[in-house]
């Protein structure tokens, strides 16, 4: 058994061939997907593809990228669409100081709205953070304070942060998801990262199409390709396969399946 943390199947990239991608996934042994959205209409298109395919669920919410596209009302029409059963929680959101494709202001205040209505709704989060990971965990510390239980508020995707910086997001009670970068020559601070963070709070992901794991490093990346990422992550912690596939597969699955205080 095997999860997807983090995939964009909406993206155009799968218009060709998404029902042989999912059974492909099938095949890979893939019992959930998780289908983020980067605004309102990725995040209906997720709810769609939550509708057609049992695997996939959705999350919804805007990117950092697309931060400046939040419009008045468009926190309403996420709290709206997080009303659907297949909808797991608030995603992605997070801040970008690599591309900077929104003002920075705009993203921090697009994040923190985001989080408070995760928090509001009783949903977990997904996290994007590049060149940012610092602020990242300043926001995080605030809203954690804000929040009562200690149950897994959410999830840092694909982590590039450094084994300090994810000792202190589990303390908050994060996860950490690796994705195919660990597979690169050359990647070591993530190796370090997998070997080192408790099993228990670790996910898996592709964010296909992005992020192309090796072997197939340069092609169109698919959830199937989660498989090398736990091959890679067993191997560095010296551990079988089927271990990491199922630890991180029963992970993503309590993540993500979180009560909602909405519906009581
Ligand atoms: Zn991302
Ligand atoms: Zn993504």
């Amino acid at each position: 058994v095997l999860a997807d943390s983090h995939a964009h199947l909406d993206m155009g990239e799968f218009d060709e061939d998404r029902d042989a991608v999912i059974e492909r996934a099938r095949q890979a042994g893939l019992a959930t997907i998780i289908n983020m959205g980067c605004d309102l209409p990725s995040s209906a298109m997720a709810i769609a593809l939550a509708e057609r395919y049992p695997e996939v669920y959705a999350t919804v919410g805007f990117h950092p990228h697309d931060a400046a596209k939040m419009a008045p009302g468009d926190l309403n029409g996420l709290a709206e669409m997080a009303r659907h059963p297949k909808v797991v929680g608030i995603g992605e959101i997070g801040l970008d100081f690599y591309r900077d494709r929104s003002p920075r202001d705009v993203q921090r205040r697009v994040f923190q709205e985001q989080l408070a209505l995760a928090a509001e709704l009783g949903l977990p989060v997904a996290i994007h953070s590049r060149n940012a990971l610092s602020e990242t965990l300043e926001i995080l510390h605030n809203w954690t304070r804000s929040l009562r239980g200690r149950e897994g508020r959410g999830v840092l995707h694909c982590y590039s942060g450094d084994v300090r910086q994810a000792e202190e997001l589990i303390d908050l009670s994060f996860y950490i998801s690796l994705a195919g970068p660990i597979t690169y020559p050359g990647a070591r601070t993530a190796v370090e990262v997998a070997r080192t963070v408790p099993l228990d709070r670790l996910l898996v992901e592709t964010d296909c199409p992005f992020l192309t794991p090796q072997p197939h490093r340069g092609k169109r990346n698919e959830p199937a390709y989660v498989a090398y990422v736990v091959k890679k992550i067993a191997q560095v912690r010296d551990m079988p396969v089927e271990a990491v596939a199922e630890a991180t597969a029963q992970n993503t699955i309590r993540l993500f399946a979180r009560r909602r205080r909405a519906e009581g």
